[in-house]
């Protein structure tokens, strides 16, 4: 689905066409072009297009991506996450800098599922990051904050797309560690990254079982002054259980690096761990098995999301959907009953 190639072969024929809005029409080529060229402005009006609830929004931004997409998957694309104030921005402030540095052009996105819901966020605070955000060669977008939390799923896997399209070759997906968002970004990048802190001893050995089935790489951060020493010992027992654990890829054991984004160690092994691994399963062909199954995921994932919309989409499905949920409390229903009725009756029959 991904092509390696940059081609504007698709956008000659629709180059004229303007898409009717509300607002001003949107040159869809132009804006094509200004991405593929590695405009941020672009870019970042093309995101905004794909995150818009707008109705008119939505052929608009496919119609982009489709143009797009022959110039998408030259990246690698590597989840971040951990718990809040394990120091995921330091880091990827600390690792992107050096990444630029090299040569890079650095993108880094934000799955935040509190975004979601509460229309505020854990991760998407503007001050965080502040010297890679002002790096030419880094573009860096918060959460998406409206619609479901599918919803935030599904714009940030278009999103990579387009900073694919822009030339990022390393795109950041940062997470905050619980639950559905991390399996989530774990299913939509090649590389998953969980930052850890010094632990003590064996109550979390339940714990890091879970995540070594979930990570390729362990940080285990903040490894400087006093820390370092306990840093090291978790290192130690991390690499120990991951030659008993189940690995998270195939052929390939999960690793782990003591790193300090304050001193600034351990960047440069975290950056050749990742690009071990990229070698690796490129060589055992897994790499193409994984970017097909991150498709496939996304596939399905959207399968579901339009199920559910276009269930509540129906006029008078919310109103229907509380009755039954009053029914139900008043013990008139069943549960099982309640959702056969609804999928049976449309909307303004029941009401
Ligand atoms: P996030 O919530 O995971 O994004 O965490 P932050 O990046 O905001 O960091 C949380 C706190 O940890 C901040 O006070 C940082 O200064 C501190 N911190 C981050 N990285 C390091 C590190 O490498 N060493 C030490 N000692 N502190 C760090």
């Amino acid at each position: 689905m991904e092509g390696l190639h940059s081609s504007h072969d698709g956008m000659k024929s629709v180059k004229r066409r303007k898409f009717k809005r509300n607002k001003a029409p949107i040159e869809i080529g132009e804006l094509a072009k200004g991405i593929s060229e590695g405009s941020r402005l672009s870019l970042a009006k093309g995101i905004t297009l794909l995150e818009s609830l707008a109705i008119h929004d939505k052929p608009v931004g496919q119609e982009l991506l489709r143009m797009l997409l022959p110039s998408t998957g030259n990246s690698i694309r590597i989840g971040v996450t951990g718990v809040p104030g394990a120091g995921k921005s330091t880091f990827i402030e600390a690792f992107g800098l050096m990444l630029t540095k090299a040569g890079h052009k650095v993108a880094v996105l934000a799955v935040d599922p509190s975004s979601s819901i509460t229309g505020g966020s854990i991760l998407g605070d503007k001050t965080r990051m502040e010297l890679l955000a002002r790096d030419s060669q880094a573009f860096i977008r918060p959460s998406p904050t409206a619609g479901t939390l599918g919803g935030v799923h599904r714009k940030t896997r278009e999103t990579m797309l387009l900073c694919e399209a822009a030339g990022y070759d390393v795109i950041l997906v940062e997470t905050v560690g619980v639950g559905q968002s991390e399996t989530a970004v774990r299913e939509m990048t090649d590389f998953f990254l969980l930052l850890a802190l010094t632990g003590a001893g064996d109550e979390l050995q339940g714990m890091k079982k879970g995540i070594m089935e979930l990570a390729d790489g362990i940080i285990v951060h903040k490894a400087d002054g006093d820390n370092l020493r306990l840093a090291n010992k978790t290192v130690r027992e991390y690499r120990q259980l991951a030659h008993f654990l189940q690995p998270a890829t195939p052929g390939w054991t999960t690793r782990a690096l003591p790193v300090s984004s304050l001193k600034e160690t351990g960047m440069l092994e975290t950056w050749v761990m990742i690009k071990e691994f990229k070698c690796l399963m490129e060589q055992s062909n897994y790499w193409t098995d994984r970017r097909q199954a991150q498709t496939r995921s996304w596939f399905y994932s959207m399968i579901h999301d339009h199920l559910i919309d276009s269930f509540y989409a129906e006029p008078g499905r919310k109103l229907q959907v509380s009755n039954f949920e009053q029914k139900l409390l008043n013990g008139q229903v069943t549960v099982a009953g309640a959702v056969k009725e609804l999928f049976e009756q449309s909307p303004k029959k029941s009401d």
